[in-house]
């Protein structure tokens, strides 16, 4: 990892410069993991960045996250981990259902990218196994089945789980903003997830898309705001 190019938002915890979603790099014990990889055309970039890697942790299979996991696969021989709701989709046995005129972008977007199929892949429950216990992988699904948060040294990197509401970034309000329905696998289950991550112990939410969200306040509200 260049040090000039990856900024560290907490100890071991990284991002990237990246295209088609924010790519974070995880340092646990001596290791490094890739958390997604951004659409096709991201390999290089990530590369030039990188040098090595123990793995990649895709949050989901949506296009725009794991675009570039063969491409880095081909070139650092490192294993994918998803989770197993996610699996089908990782590997193109299954495609996904979008809903509404978003969903209609969003499903040409995964036809036309050309994306490799991955080589190495195994289940998240092995990696849990073998790593660190500030490690924690949440569950969370809707968005897609298998969804998932990731947990370390009190960042929570959240996927599509939620994302910063720029418009009012300018005026110090750290407002946090859902996923379009027409993305989610399972609107109501997502609902759920938004819910649950609260409960959660962290300082700052890592998106998917777009800034960092710093502190519990904007999902607190945000949480009030969908009721029960
Ligand atoms: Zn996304
Ligand atoms: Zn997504």
């Amino acid at each position: 990892m260049h040090p000039y190019i990856a900024m560290e938002i907490r100890r071991g915890v990284y991002k990237l410069r990246s295209k088609g979603c924010n790519v974070y790099l995880l340092r646990i014990n001596n290791q490094k993991y890739l958390v997604d990889t951004g659409t096709p055309n991201n390999a290089s970039l990530l590369l030039s960045q990188i040098k090595e890697l123990d793995g990649i942790i895709i949050t989901h299979a949506h296009f725009d996250h794991i675009g570039s996991v063969y491409g880095i696969q081909i070139k650092l021989n490192c294993p994918v981990f998803v989770h197993k709701d996610d699996l089908v989709y990782l590997v193109r046995e299954k495609r996904f259902r979008f809903s509404g005129v978003l969903g209609k972008v969003a499903s040409l977007g995964e036809r036309v990218y050309k994306i490799g199929m991955p080589v190495d892949v195994k289940l998240i429950d092995e990696l849990i196994e073998k790593s660190d216990e500030n490690l924690e992988i949440i569950h969370t699904p809707g968005h897609t089945p298998g969804s998932i948060c990731i947990l370390y040294n009190r960042c929570l990197i959240c996927g599509d789980l939620v994302r910063h509401s720029k418009k009012y970034h300018l005026i110090g309000k750290n407002e946090v903003k859902l996923s379009p329905k027409s993305f989610c696998s399972d609107y109501n289950a997502y609902l759920n997830s938004v819910r649950k991550i609260l409960e959660l112990d962290f300082d700052v939410i890592l998106p998917g898309h777009g800034l960092p969200i710093y502190g519990k306040i904007g999902l607190e509200s945000l949480v009030k705001a969908l009721g029960r």
